[in-house]
């Protein structure tokens, strides 16, 4: 290995949306610093890919976003591709569960919610008769929460498939306080979860993309990144260590492996890298953060699309697609009608686009499978439930794996101790998926709050040492 080459006041972990956003914003207030962003793999974008084929725009990971903060937004604009935008159709907001092999109206109005057979009768009754149920004060899983307050079954049909479906999570392991704040949050402010639920999906959560897909964000990001004159970016660059050599809080060395690899030296290091891969460069470094990011667990899931003659699809594709509860033991976790949900921007005239999740927490080696099976069982899986026999036009199949963060109970806590411990190693900053949300406009978010620190921490170290530069000190006491 060669020794310390490359000097640089920045060194960011992993090129997804993670490090390029903090990248990004970085050199977007301070265009001089010199910020170099290693990425494991030979393309950015980490879980973001945009397949283009057969006039079919595809996303191999997410295919739009919620605008919680307004920071998805602001990226957008100032990287000049608002005009980008694109909005979910919501003039149909259906969405539906698919339950003993039929599709069922998620109900979305108290109407609805009296019609559903997803509920029995006894179902309905119990969610009736939340205000009754007594509050709980600590942390608690996503089902254990959902069944105390609305019952086992719509903890079974209504919540588990929301949980597994966004988040590819096991609601009986995640915790509601990390994973779904705006839930627990509804408990501490003594509101019904049932009517609030009603309200909430009956308005539906408008869901924003890009015309090209989401990768059109990354290119952008890539490309802003490179032309600021003190920015770079390095593909097949895996960071296999971090180490302290003048002590913690003055400078990092970071040891890259990889075919070139190499030293790299740094003021400041952000990792943006997921929590499980973070754990391992760490290991030397900090092993009290090294463990608490090994603690945070990932779920595996392969994301199928598919495009398809519009005539060889016999259901309407109403809405925006079908979920499945944990409770129908398929490895399918819904699919996505991900040419509804973007009419015109995502399939060709005449035909559709579906998009299918299989694996994720509670089918941890699915979404494993060789493609072949993989292809298989999605095929499967239309023919019975939407009764398509005709071979696609288009699939395309990726694999996640390890790659959405499960916040367990505790998470908070663990979050808590790793902020502790980087107040006390100046310079160190960690984002990324693994800790404080996973959704893109939270990770936007996040990447936006780590810039500003970034940058004040460099001009605070700036500071300190001219004032330590005798030439400065001789000039203060001049009076100058
Ligand atoms: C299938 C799927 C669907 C999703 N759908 C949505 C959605 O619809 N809406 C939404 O808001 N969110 C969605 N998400 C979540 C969101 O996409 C991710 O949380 C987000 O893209 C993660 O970005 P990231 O940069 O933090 O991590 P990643 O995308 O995982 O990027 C991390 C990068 O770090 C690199 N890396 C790893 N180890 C090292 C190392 N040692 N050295 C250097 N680099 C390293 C990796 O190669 C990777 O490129 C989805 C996620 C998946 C997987």
């Amino acid at each position: 290995m060669n020794q310390a080459t490359n000097a640089f006041d920045v060194v960011v972990a992993g090129g997804g949306l993670s490090g390029l956003a903090v990248a990004e914003a970085i050199l977007r207030r301070s265009p001089e610093t010199r910020v170099l962003c290693l990425e494991a793999r030979e393309r950015t974008g980490g879980c973001i890919r945009t397949v283009k084929r057969d006039g079919f725009v595809m996303e191999a990971g997410p295919a739009g976003f919620l605008d919680k903060s307004g920071a998805m937004l602001r990226l957008a604009a100032a990287l000049g591709i608002d005009d980008q935008l694109i909005q979910s159709d919501n003039r149909d907001p259906v969405r539906w569960v698919r339950r003993r092999g039929q599709l069922h109206q998620f109900p979305s109005s108290v109407g609805s919610f009296l019609r559903t057979d997803l509920l029995s009768a006894r179902g309905k009754l119990r969610m009736l008769l939340e205000p009754l149920q007594p509050r709980h004060r600590g942390e608690e899983t996503v089902d254990a929460f959902a069944t105390r307050r609305l019952g086992w079954e719509a903890a079974q049909v209504l919540v588990d498939p929301i949980v597994s479906g966004i988040y590819a999570a096991d609601a009986t392991q995640v915790s509601l306080q990390a994973s779904m704040p705006q839930l627990a949050a509804l408990e501490s402010s003594n509101r019904s979860l049932l009517s609030s639920f009603l309200r909430s999906t009956g308005k539906v959560n408008s869901l924003t993309s890009f015309r090209e897909g989401c990768e059109q964000l990354i290119d952008k990001l890539r490309l802003r990144v490179i032309a600021a004159k003190g920015g770079s970016i390095r593909c097949n660059a895996p960071i296999e260590r971090v180490l302290a050599p003048n002590g913690k809080g003055k400078g990092f060395s970071v040891c890259v492996g990889g075919i070139q690899p190499e030293v790299i030296r740094s003021r400041v290091f952000v990792s943006a890298a997921p929590a499980i891969a973070a754990s391992r460069f760490f290991t030397s470094f900090d092993a009290r953060i090294a463990w608490q990011l090994a603690q945070i667990r990932y779920a595996s899931v392969a994301v199928i699309s598919m495009g398809f003659h519009r005539t060889d699809v016999p259901h309407p594709l109403r809405g925006f697609g079908y979920l499945i509860p944990s409770c129908e033991d398929s490895p399918v976790l819904g699919v996505q009608w991900s040419s509804s949900i973007y009419p015109s921007h995502r399939a060709p005239s005449d035909t559709c686009q579906l998009r299918l999740f299989i694996g994720g927490a509670c089918h941890p080696t699915a979404a494993r499978e060789p493609e072949g099976d993989l292809a298989a069982i999605g095929a499967a899986e239309l023919r019975r439930t939407l009764g398509v026999r005709a071979m696609p036009l288009a699939c395309e199949i990726h694999r996640h794996i390890e790659a959405m963060p499960q916040y367990l109970p505790g998470h908070g806590q663990r979050v808590d101790d790793i902020e502790r411990r980087l107040r006390e190693i100046p310079g160190l900053f960690i984002g990324g998926n693994g800790l404080r949300g996973l959704g893109m406009d939270s990770l936007v978010h996040d990447a936006e709050l780590q810039a500003a620190a970034v940058i004040r921490h460099l001009e605070r170290s700036r500071q300190t040492l001219l004032a330590a530069d005798p030439a400065v000190l001789s000039l203060r006491q001049a009076g100058a």
